[in-house]
Order: structure tokens, then sequence, then C-alpha cells
């Protein structure tokens, strides 16, 4: 073996198999062995964290990057730049909230050359299934996007329509040929009201849980009669779980992920106009959020991943404090790991969990096997956390474009101390060294 570039040691690694002490050899971008702590290793350099946890970088597969077109609301380099300052190296970049949508190969392209250069974590693309490019999927599907993504209602922006259910299940059948995951907003539009005023509780009821009850079970039967792998996204109502579990118990090919925001707030504690909490489906009461982590241990629940959505500050606050006027989406990028990590270790779970929900579920659902875990072959994406510092939320922290995000002044468990992406350390004085990732990439 020639001689390796970085050892890094940690009392606490968090290995696939566990959590131990550990050295990690790496050469070039790749992780190449994993040892006993004290292993002496003839490294170019080395680093010893001594009690501070060694994770795998995170995977994100739920951003809205917003570039190009609505880059005044976020951008490749702001929102990679808050991945890495959360010890997320990996994200995946949303088909819409961008002009023009990832749903056809031209607009992946246009995506790819927006990125470029201004990366500082790896970034992968979703495709976007929407009303009449179906014949686009397969050729999307083969420049390498990671899956596709549909809504079952309005988007919330015009040109990424949503499917009917004639539509998914022909994007499905599609889909299921190419063995390409499709990744669902299960809402029904046909359950939701129109709300307005200050009120959240209001904005609650207006969204209620059967309606991801009924956009869920429209799934299920599409995968159903396709056999094709769907993804429920950010799901929020507890109570669909269940379904969740019985459809999985059946064979049929079905995941969910949550988001920190649904774990860490409930309803309650909303003030009356503070829309910077408004997201859809909405964050529910206590009652729900304890039923959401017992789903989320009980594993029916995959990943935990953000659903980073920022917009224009004048979007999300209105200064009327209408929950039915601002922009439904919480920027919680960098927070995401600590957020979660925080209630976690409340209910006694270990970073294992945390790893799998954030790390490894994710970049399995994305097909990214490079990623999520340290293991001997895959990249050398690597986090430097203390599981016990506790720290207060300040705008000032923040590297999104725009610091509006229902965490502010939050004291939060954990923190970020350190980021290498494929071996290299990012620092924020440096180069941004992120890659555009496709759909199977090794360890490069
Ligand atoms: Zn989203």
């Amino acid at each position: 073996m020639t001689r390796p570039d970085l050892v890094i040691r940690s009392r606490q690694a968090v290995l696939p198999d566990g959590t131990r002490p550990a050295a990690v050899v790496i050469a070039g971008p790749s992780i190449v062995a994993v040892e006993e702590y004290s292993v002496a290793a003839d490294a170019v350099s080395e680093v010893d964290l001594g009690d501070l946890a060694l994770l795998p970088g995170l995977v994100d597969t739920h951003v809205h990057v917003n570039e190009p077109g609505r880059t005044g609301w976020e951008g490749f380099a702001t929102a990679t730049r808050a991945a890495a300052a959360g010890g997320v190296t990996t994200i995946c970049d949303m088909p819409l909230n961008s002009l023009p949508p990832t749903v056809s190969v031209a607009a992946l392209a246009e995506k790819r050359a927006a990125a470029a250069g201004q990366c500082w974590v790896d970034v992968a693309f979703w495709g976007g299934a929407v009303p009449g490019n179906t014949g686009s999927l397969a050729a999307l599907h083969e420049a390498g996007v990671v899956g596709f993504k549909c809504f079952l209602l309005d988007s919330g922006v015009p040109e990424f329509p949503p499917l009917d259910e004639a539509e998914l299940r022909s994007a499905m059948s599609v889909l299921a040929g190419l063995d390409a995951t499709l990744i669902v907003h299960a809402e029904d539009g046909a359950e939701i009201s129109s709300a307005s005023g200050r009120d959240f509780g209001a904005f609650v009821a207006s969204r209620p849980p059967k309606a991801e009850r009924r956009a869920i079970e429209k799934v299920i039967r599409a995968a159903s009669a396709t056999r094709a792998r769907a993804h429920i996204v950010h799901l929020s109502a507890a109570e669909c779980a269940a379904m969740i579990a019985g459809a999985k118990g059946a064979g049929i090919r079905l995941s969910a992920e949550t988001c920190p925001h649904y774990l860490f707030f409930a309803a309650e504690q909303v003030p009356e106009g503070a829309t910077e909490y408004k997201c859809c489906p909405p964050i529910r009461d206590a009652i729900n959020r304890e039923a959401l982590w017992r789903a989320l241990e009980a594993g029916v629940i995959d990943c935990v991943v953000s659903d980073h959505s920022p917009c224009l500050p004048a979007l999300k606050e209105p200064e009327t404090g209408d929950f039915g006027a601002a922009w439904g989406g919480i920027a919680s990028l960098q927070l995401g790991l600590p957020a979660v990590w925080t209630v976690a270790r409340r209910r006694g779970r270990s970073l294992d969990d945390v790893i799998r929900w954030m790390a490894s579920g994710p970049a399995s659902l994305a097909s990214l096997p490079a990623k999520g875990q340290i293991a001997v072959g895959g990249d050398a994406d690597l986090v430097a956390f203390d599981p016990d510092a506790s720290w207060e939320v300040e705008a000032a922290q923040l590297f999104q474009r725009h610091p509006v995000t229902p965490y502010l002044g939050q004291k939060l468990t954990g923190s970020v101390r350190q980021v290498w992406l494929r071996g290299k350390e990012i620092s924020a004085d440096g180069e941004p060294l992120g890659r555009l990732l496709s759909r199977g990439d090794s360890a490069q």
C-alpha cells in the first residue's frame, strides 16, 4: 500500500457496525482502512480527535437550491457552505423552484452548469416528473439524476404542475422499467381548505392528516400496481406510519422520510403570525411529534432530511403575519444534525441511529454507494462532531442566503468542528471542492 495521506483517530468513530475507538486511514479521496485507534500509520498527516465523535458526512437528499432562476432565494455557493457547516457533505437538489425546473436533459445541463465550480460539498440532482414529460424520464435517468420527484397537488410554482392519479401510474410504470425511484410530495388537494390569518392552528387545521393519508394511499396503490419504488417525502402526519408499515410488510417498495422540524417543534409552541414556521404539510401537535419519533425509532420512517426551502425574507415573513400568504418552506440545512441530536439524545438514542437516519439511509435512497458510511472503498467524507457542546442559534452563524429560520434563538446540543470532503478538509478560506455527482457514482 502506498503511504496514506491522512489518518483520523477518534475514540467515538461511528462505523456501520457500531461506535468504537478507531483510526480511519485515507489515501487520495477514499477510505482505505479502518484500524484500531492506536495503530501505527505512517501517514503524511494525522489528526487525533480524542473524545470528539467521528461521523460519516451526512447526506441530505431534500434540498431546494433554487439556482438558476430564483438565485435570490438561495444558491449553490450559500447552500453548500451551509451544508458543510452543518456536517452535510452531499446534497441532492430538488427539481423545482429553480428555473427551468429539472424536467428535461437540457434543464439538467443548465442546472449542472450553474452549480459548477461553486459547490463546497458534493451535489447530486433529482429529476422532475410532471404532466407530459414521461418521454424524458429515461433520458434524464441516463443523464445521472438520482431519481424523480412529483407532486400530487399544486407545488406552489406554476412551472412544476402535479400529476393526477393516471399520470402518477404512467410515470411509475416507466420508472419501474428503469428501476428508478419516484419521490412524492403526498398531500391530497381535495382534503385541503384555504387558510388565512395569523393563527397557526387554523393553518394546521386547513391541512389535516387526512390529506397526507389520502395521497399516500394513491402512492401505495400505484406502487403496488406498477412495482415501482416509491418514497414519501416530508411525512408529518404520524397516523400514516401504520399504512406505510403495512405496505412495506406486504412487499411494496416504499420508504419514507421526515424532517428535523417535525421532530423538533410542535404546533402548540408556534406564536401568532410566526410564518417562519410555515411548511407543507404543517408542523403538527406534540402528540403527533411523539408518534413520529416512535415511527422513526421503529424503522417505519427511513430517513431524516431537511427539506431546506428558503425564499426571499419578504415572501417568508410578510408584514401581515398571514399564514396563507407566506411561502411554505423551512431553511435548516445547517442545523438538522444538532436539532435531531438534541432530541434523539434526550430519548436515549445513539449517534448510530442519527447516522442511519441522516447519512446511510439517505445515501441508499439516492443510490450513492460511496457516501453515508465510514467504510473501506467509500469516499472519505468525514465530520468531527462534539456531541456534548450546547449552543444557541444566531443569525450571524448561518451561511444560507437569508438567515430566516424558526431555529433562531433555539438552544441545540452537538456542534460540528471539522469536515473533510473526499479526504480534504473543507476550510472557509479554501476553495470550493464539491463535485457534481451522478446516481451510482462509486468512490473516485
Ligand atoms: Zn421540498
